[in-house]
């Protein structure tokens, strides 16, 4: 998607050679309009696949999927990383180790939010080792609901990620794939 790679080239900052800071647009502040477009692109592409619900992980996948829900007109449902006080229903419930934080978190979404008629595209920020989609991957899979596909804004192609989604039999969309973050530079896999 030209418009993210051109502002991911514009504002992103290379941390070191596996993170990529993008608090300009994305993780931090967001740019509505560049997540409006997000939201319709993925709108776009799984537009055959009878979407029923959007879900994501708390905080940073939420931005992008409340567009890409509103432009496929369907409930966008976040993962908590901590149990709200209210959340005293029967809770959907998967752990994800987070590298970067070096810790394990119980993600969770209320039961009666999914079931098996659902369809699920599950969205996120970043894809790196692929433990958080892997955890939302889960949670649609105890509620019996499908997976239809996994749509993720900034994929950092040379981590495993992507290969473990798909080994468990998903399909993984990525706007923007970099191949390498050395000597301080985002570099693009290129697209055919
Ligand atoms: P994974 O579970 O695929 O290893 O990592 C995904 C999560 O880690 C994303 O939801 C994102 O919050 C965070 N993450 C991974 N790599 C990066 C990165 O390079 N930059 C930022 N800002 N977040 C990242």
């Amino acid at each position: 998607m030209k418009e993210l790679t051109e502002r991911i080239k514009k504002d992103g900052r290379v941390l070191n050679e596996d993170v990529l800071k993008v608090d300009r647009f994305l993780t931090h502040q967001v740019d509505p309009h560049l997540m409006a477009a997000i939201g319709t692109e993925f709108a776009t592409l799984f537009a055959d696949e009878g979407v029923t619900k959007v879900v994501t992980l708390e905080s940073s996948g939420i931005a992008p999927a409340i567009f890409a829900a509103q432009a496929m007109n369907v409930p966008m449902i976040f993962a908590r990383k901590t149990k709200s006080l209210t959340m005293n229903e029967e809770l959907l419930t998967s752990s994800v180790y987070s590298f970067t934080k070096q810790q394990t978190n119980q993600i969770s979404i209320s039961k009666k939010f999914l079931n098996e008629d659902d369809r699920v595209l599950i969205i996120d920020d970043f894809l790196a080792n692929g433990q958080a989609a892997k955890g939302l991957i889960e949670l649609c899979q105890q509620a019996g609901a499908s997976v239809v596909g996994v749509g993720i804004v900034i994929e950092k192609a040379f981590q495993p990620g992507h290969q473990l989604i798909v080994d468990m039999g998903v399909p993984v969309y990525s706007l923007a794939r970099i191949k390498s973050l050395s000597e301080n530079q985002v570099n693009f896999v290129e697209e055919d």
